[in-house]
């Protein structure tokens, strides 16, 4: 299996435009940035997990092919807006050659999706559905590849939200991936517990007063990482909504709320915010190692391409 991170940013990407942040104002002098997050597993068949609004550029910078599934997490934007992109696999082949592309989504998101994208149905994209603990069916699943959608809490707006895990049975064993997607829980407590690999959602580094986002900070993933013991996690969708000490005005700007008790490190100072991909990896390292986790970490960039197995 391998795994290739498209986009590793929040929902506006990173910089957010217009946003006079200091993590942001740092990107643009860096001329660092994140898109959409979305993931492109080769499994062995290509599998496109959340199709946001960057998808066209994702799939122009590494050349890929027509996907033989795609992977919905959840009716947010950020998550399904690239669907439209993918009728180029469609358009650039004669008549009678294209088999629709299998879609997965929860029932609960599949409406906002169809009433978006109803025109896409079924010539371009065949609707199937992603049933919390159940394992998918059809191509490219079955006895080599399963796919079980995760049922997952992103507060009350996106109902259908799910994370997938992705099972390669292999000669030397199963290999067991997680997505959890956009999260603050999941109602399963150990729904992904014990897996290979695990890419996990960090939008914030702190957990912040208010979490009126719905997203999982890094502080919050700490008790979910001990009690699921990922052999190996990487982290996506980082946002610039943490708040910055002296980085006034934009610490009153509507996303940002101030952390409920930020972590801390041993000698009981708050831990920087990070807000490159350096200084990400390594404040990821240093809290994980700090609260005895001692799994690899990785804050995933974009186009970071990695062979699990
Ligand atoms: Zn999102
Ligand atoms: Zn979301």
């Amino acid at each position: 299996m391998e795994l290739l991170f498209l986009g590793t940013g929040g929902a506006w990407g990173l910089p957010e435009h217009q946003c006079p942040c200091a993590t942001c104002r740092h990107l643009r002098a860096v001329g660092e940035s994140r898109g959409r997050t979305s993931l492109w597993l080769q499994a062995p068949a290509p599998i496109l997990v959340d199709p946001g609004p960057d998808l066209r550029a994702q799939i122009m910078a590494h050349g890929l092919p027509r996907p033989a599934a795609v992977l919905i997490s959840h009716e947010h934007h950020d998550h399904y807006l690239g669907l439209d992109e993918l009728l180029c696999f469609r358009r650039n082949l004669p008549p009678g050659q294209w088999r629709p592309i299998p879609t997965y989504a929860h029932p609960l998101a599949w409406p906002a999706i169809e009433q978006r994208f109803g025109y896409l149905l079924p010539s371009l994209l065949e609707k199937r559905l992603a049933l919390p603990g159940q394992a998918l069916e059809g191509e490219p699943f079955g006895a080599r590849l399963a796919c079980t959608p995760v049922k997952t809490d992103h507060g009350p707006v996106p109902q259908g939200s799910v994370g997938y895990i992705l099972a390669e049975r292999r000669p030397e064993g199963v290999f067991r991936l997680g997505y959890t997607s956009d999260l603050t829980r999941t109602l399963e407590p150990l729904a992904f517990a014990g897996l290979d690999c695990l890419i996990c959602q960090c939008h914030f580094l702190n957990e912040p007063s208010h979490n009126r986002a719905n997203h999982l900070s890094l502080q919050n993933a700490l008790p979910l990482l001990r009690a699921w013991q990922p052999e190996r996690v990487f982290f996506v969708h980082l946002s610039c909504q943490d708040t910055i000490p002296g980085d006034e005005p934009a610490n009153a700007m509507l996303k940002k709320y101030p952390p409920a008790a930020p972590l801390c490190d041993p000698g009981g100072q708050p831990y920087p915010i990070p807000r490159d991909q350096a200084s990400w990896q390594a404040i990821v390292e240093q809290v994980l190692a700090g609260h005895g986790l001692g799994m690899p970490a990785t804050v995933a960039q974009d186009g970071l391409k990695v062979k699990l197995c």
